[in-house]
């Protein structure tokens, strides 16, 4: 122990700042328990499957050119399909983010005339180009599919009623969002999940339920697609992709919805039969082996994090004890001061670019200046430690990530550090 405060003074970490988030952390041994049963699960889920699906050392190289009997790649999407209990499954590095992946769900199972109702209030923002509730070329909305949405009730849950009234006979596809990513409702549990699947399936069994799994996976013993989701949908440089992943998105579901997203993805006739894997087969089927623990690990620093800036009198949310859903912790700081500071110390925690200081700017998309801390091996994952605030009250730090758990500690312990050296903070 003593060898440990060593070290974490040579990183510049302060006795007294140590030893006041030592005892926040011993309060936790409790819940992390419960935490790393949902991840011992889930770690015997993705084994089973792979086993199961015979991965073996043929799997784990690429092809190239067409990518035609891609062995490596039609085994991962077997295991992607076992895993999340679907029929089928697309998890290619062609899918270039997560927005992609609900893009590509969207534009293949969606005709003109069909309408996309989101029954968990605004989807995420960059959906919104997608399908053009704000303007943009090449939207869903240029092609004849329309939009129409129900917030959640103000306790957030569904509104069953408004939803009963919003069902028309142009509804195709309900749109569920897992995550509140930077929204400030809860995020949805996968079992409330399933109750608003129930209902719209008794309104009319023929729509096609689509979940924005982005977040959410292996936070839960179970997934949206156990619930009776007929697609979850993600990225792979976030919780499924295990670190490991460097690029790509996945599909899971349905097989007929599976095989329109392969033909709108590369073409009617190829579908899944093209897609070079290159080199990442081994990176998807390790990541994914990953995934749980990794996931885990972001959810205790989560949690970590959310305990010891509550215990320092701030409003976090979720809040200390609240059970988790997604890997996103928020922290309003109500002081821009103190919000560089967070993500200065998560900077200076990171072990790629930890040398470089993050400052506030004018990013295109925003309505204020946003500052973002991130040094991480795959560029822009959101898996690994990272935070970023708009620079507006209440001066809220949203961060996410951390591949293991002493990583994510460490970074939250630099939060406060740099806080209190600058003399923003008392503890
Ligand atoms: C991150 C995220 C997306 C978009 O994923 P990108 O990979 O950033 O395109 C969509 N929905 C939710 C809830 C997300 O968290």
């Amino acid at each position: 122990m003593d060898n440990l405060k060593q070290y974490y003074q040579e990183l510049g970490v302060d006795s007294k700042v140590y030893d006041y988030v030592n005892v926040i952390e011993s309060g936790l041994k409790g819940r992390f328990e419960q935490l790393d049963a949902v991840a011992e699960l889930n770690q015997l889920k993705v084994l089973n499957a792979m086993q199961k699906y015979k991965i073996s050392e043929a799997h784990l190289g690429g092809t190239t050119g067409y990518g035609y009997n891609d062995i490596g790649r039609e085994a991962i999407e077997a295991v992607y399909a076992d895993v999340f209990g679907t029929e089928d499954a697309l998890v290619r590095p062609q899918i270039t983010c997560g927005t992609h992946a609900l893009g590509l769900a969207l534009s293949a199972n969606l005709r003109p005339g069909d309408e996309i109702l989101a029954i968990s209030g605004k989807p995420y923002d960059t959906l919104e180009e997608v399908i053009g509730i704000r303007e943009s070329k090449g939207s869903l909305a240029e092609y004849g599919i329309t939009y129409c949405q129900v917030d959640l009730l103000p306790n957030g849950s569904f509104d069953y009623e408004g939803i009963q009234k919003a069902v028309n006979e142009r509804t195709k596809l309900i749109h569920i969002q897992r995550s509140k990513g930077y929204a400030s409702r809860p995020t949805l549990s996968v079992d409330q999940i399933g109750e608003g699947i129930a209902f719209v399936k008794d309104l009319n069994a023929d729509l096609i339920v689509m979940v924005d799994n982005c977040y959410g996976e292996f936070v839960e013993e179970k997934e949206p697609s156990n619930a009776g989701a007929d697609m979850v949908v993600g990225s792979l440089i976030k919780n499924p992709g295990g670190g490991l992943a460097p690029i790509g998105g996945y599909i899971c579901g349905r097989s007929d919805l599976i095989e329109q997203c392969s033909y709108r993805l590369t073409t009617p006739g190829l579908g899944k039969e093209v897609g070079a894997s290159l080199g990442v087969n081994r990176q998807f089927i390790q990541g994914l082996f990953m995934a749980p623990t990794v996931t885990n690990a972001a959810v205790k620093g989560a949690v970590f994090a959310a305990n010891l800036y509550e215990k320092l009198g701030f409003k976090v949310i979720p809040d200390g004890k609240e059970s988790r859903h997604d890997i996103i912790q928020a922290v309003e700081l109500n002081d821009p001061q103190k919000l560089i500071a967070f993500c200065e110390g998560i900077q200076k925690a990171s072990p790629v670019d930890s040398h470089v200081t993050p400052v506030p700017w004018d990013m295109p998309g925003y309505d204020s200046d946003v500052i973002m801390a991130a040094g991480t091996f795959v560029s822009g994952a959101s898996i690994e430690l990272s935070a970023d605030g708009p620079m507006k009250e209440p001066y809220a730090v949203y961060f996410q990530g951390g591949l293991t758990y002493p990583h994510a500690k460490y970074g939250i312990v630099m939060s406060l550090q740099r806080m209190v050296e600058k003399g923003l903070l008392e503890i």
